[in-house]
């Protein structure tokens, strides 16, 4: 389908919204990782990428934060990829949980398997399956996956990076439980390194939108024409999204917004129009579940003003 919307109509729309919250501040800065409290509670960035490659953004896109759980369903991508779908459905399931995406005990009763790839423990799972092959280290393809999305070279924060690593230890503990339960290869802690490191990216919103407009471009970066991943995997990737990327407010969003999508604890929010564009947004206040305060307001303004909602049919159309 044609992007309906010119880009000078996406353009005015996001200014006018940029406008209207950049003064919320309800919300505060994660601050479980002590190096994300340190974060500008000004900063506040929205951007578009349609599938056609053309950026529109208003704010600051020259703050870098750090990608956190966005890089969940990315790692979910490489994880297909790289084994298919059976081998990582037996790693992982793909209910959601209506718990905190850092809870302990929401492995399946029976087959102890982690809940879905979005949450900590099926997030941590899904990296353990990243292969190196040959002289290319594990890193390198988890470096490799990101940049094809991004478009460009990233780099880990190494603060954020060495700060999660100094106070994960729940995250010692979840993988220690899976390793348990046998659902993990035993070198937990090269696994946790990879974990903390594909947390740890640094981007900005303008990159989270080229992301979104890869998945909604059948997984080709409309900037770069790079293929990131395989289209049928496209499918799957977008599937959870749309049930397990905002956390708690999962269920909420997908009634209100409509649209899959994946927030981060650092500010950040990447969602996915399939078909027409990716949206990014940075701010870091956030809320009860870990969200965005003014990112959510701004994507239900979104899916309400251009008519994304899934399940909307609009004149436009
Ligand atoms: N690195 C964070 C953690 O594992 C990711 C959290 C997030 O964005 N939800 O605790």
């Amino acid at each position: 389908m044609h992007e309906p919307y010119t880009k000078k109509e996406i353009s005015a729309v996001i200014q006018r919204l940029h406008n209207s919250y950049k003064n919320t501040e309800e919300g505060s800065l994660a601050k479980y990782i002590p190096e994300l409290g340190k974060a500008n509670p000004n900063s506040f960035c929205i951007s578009i990428t349609t599938i056609d490659g053309e950026t529109s953004f208003v704010g600051d896109d020259a703050t870098m934060f750090t990608m956190q759980s966005i890089s969940k369903p990315l790692i979910f991508g490489l994880a297909l990829e790289t084994h298919g779908l059976d081998h990582v459905r037996s790693r992982v399931d793909v209910e959601p949980t209506g718990e905190p995406f850092d809870s302990i005990i929401r492995l399946d009763n029976e087959s102890k398997k982690p809940f879905n790839p979005l949450v900590n423990t099926g997030a941590i799972a899904m990296t353990n399956l990243i292969k190196g092959s040959g002289k290319t280290s594990r890193q390198e393809i988890l470096e490799k996956t990101m940049e094809n999305y991004v478009g460009r070279k990233i780099k880990v924060d190494e603060a954020v990076y060495e700060s999660e690593k100094i106070t994960g230890h729940r995250n010692r503990a979840i993988a220690h439980l899976m390793l348990h339960f046998g659902m993990v290869e035993p070198a937990i802690d090269e696994m946790l390194d990879l974990y903390f490191r594909q947390c740890s990216f640094n981007v900005n919103a303008k990159d989270l939108s080229v992301i979104g407009a890869t998945l909604a471009n059948n997984g080709v970066n409309p900037t770069t024409k790079t293929r990131a991943i395989k289209d049928q995997y496209i499918k799957n990737i977008l599937a959870l999204m749309f049930t397990c990327g905002l956390y708690t407010y999962a269920g909420e969003w997908a009634f209100d917004v409509g649209i899959p999508a994946k927030s981060g604890v650092s500010g950040g929010i990447m969602a996915v129009v399939p078909g027409r564009m990716g949206i990014g947004i940075y701010s870091p206040l956030v809320d009860k579940h870990g969200n965005s305060v003014r990112g959510v307001r701004v994507c239900g303004d979104l899916s309400r003003e251009l008519n994304l909602h899934s399940f909307a049919r609009g004149s436009k159309f």
